[in-house]
Order: C-alpha cells, then sequence, then structure tokens
C-alpha cells in the first residue's frame, strides 16, 4: 500500500511563493527585458521619465503610455517584434493562421490607433522595436526631448 501521507507531506510550491511572484511580475508586459534594459539606459544618461502612467484623451479612454516624459509630452513605446508585427521578425504561426492573424493584424491597428490619439493631443511617439540596439533608441528619444518642438516636425519618432 502506498505511503499517501509522505506523498501528500512532500507537497508543492504556493503560487504565493516568491519566486513564482516574481515569475509573474516578470511576465508583466511592461516589464520584459528589453523594456527594462531601455528605461536602465536612459536612466544612467540622466533622463527621468514616469512608467506606466495614462493620459487622458478626448472622446475615448486613457492611454497607456510605456515611458513617459510628461513636460516634454513625449511617449515612448517598447514594441515586442511577434505581437506588433515587426517587418524584420514578424511570423504569424502557419498552424493556426486564421486565428492568428486578425489578432496581431488588431494589435497593429491598435498601435496606429494609440500613436494617433496622442498626436492629436500633443505628443510625440517614439516606438521602438524590442529587436534595436538601446543606444541607438535612446539617441533617438535624446533627439526628441532636446529638439522638440512643435515647428520642428516630428522626424525623430519615424522609425
Ligand atoms: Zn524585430
Amino acid at each position: 500500500m502506498p505511503d499517501r501521507s509522505k506523498s501528500a507531506s512532500a507537497g508543492y510550491p504556493f503560487p504565493s511563493s516568491p519566486a513564482v511572484t516574481s515569475r509573474m511580475k516578470a511576465n508583466r508586459s511592461r516589464d520584459t527585458g528589453p523594456e527594462l534594459n531601455l528605461r536602465r539606459a536612459l536612466h544612467s544618461a540622466g533622463y527621468r521619465y514616469r512608467v506606466n502612467i495614462k493620459v487622458p484623451i478626448d472622446g475615448r479612454r486613457p492611454v497607456n503610455v510605456d515611458i513617459a516624459f510628461p513636460g516634454k509630452r513625449v511617449a515612448v513605446f517598447m514594441d515586442g517584434c511577434f505581437w506588433h508585427g515587426c517587418r524584420v521578425h514578424r511570423s504569424v504561426p502557419i498552424s493556426n493562421e486564421g486565428y492568428w492573424r486578425p489578432k496581431l493584424e488588431r494589435n497593429v491597428a491598435r498601435d496606429r490607433d494609440v500613436t494617433s490619439s496622442l498626436e492629436g493631443a500633443g505628443w510625440t511617439v517614439i516606438r521602438i522595436w524590442e529587436h534595436e540596439d538601446v543606444a541607438t533608441a535612446v539617441e533617438r528619444i535624446a533627439s526628441c526631448l532636446g529638439s522638440y518642438s512643435r515647428s520642428s516636425g516630428l522626424a525623430c519618432s519615424e522609425r
């Protein structure tokens, strides 16, 4: 007869263990590795920003901005290559294309909508692919912060 009391007491880690909790935190999109790297690089270059703020937009729900410089109205988004359809790395999983393609296209459409809503509210939007070099990304952000004015155009936000 198996010793049930022994196997039951061996148990499994509770979901609330520190390891699981930190893993769940790491899975939140705004805490992905590439975004953390960018935030660290910006911080060590002397830039101060706010993370994950809600920007009120007339006529629609507030927009969540990953990395925001509210004083300059500059919004930075770090986009994952798969979820946001980067031209270099995008690939629709063949096995279930009917499911993925519309889902990914909706993401891209939502990104465009968020960008145009913010721009309509006077923000400069910088979208950075997760595959982009961090130093280059910091330079792009720096050029937006340094040269930003409503009359200077928004070239710094192009990618
Ligand atoms: Zn990519």
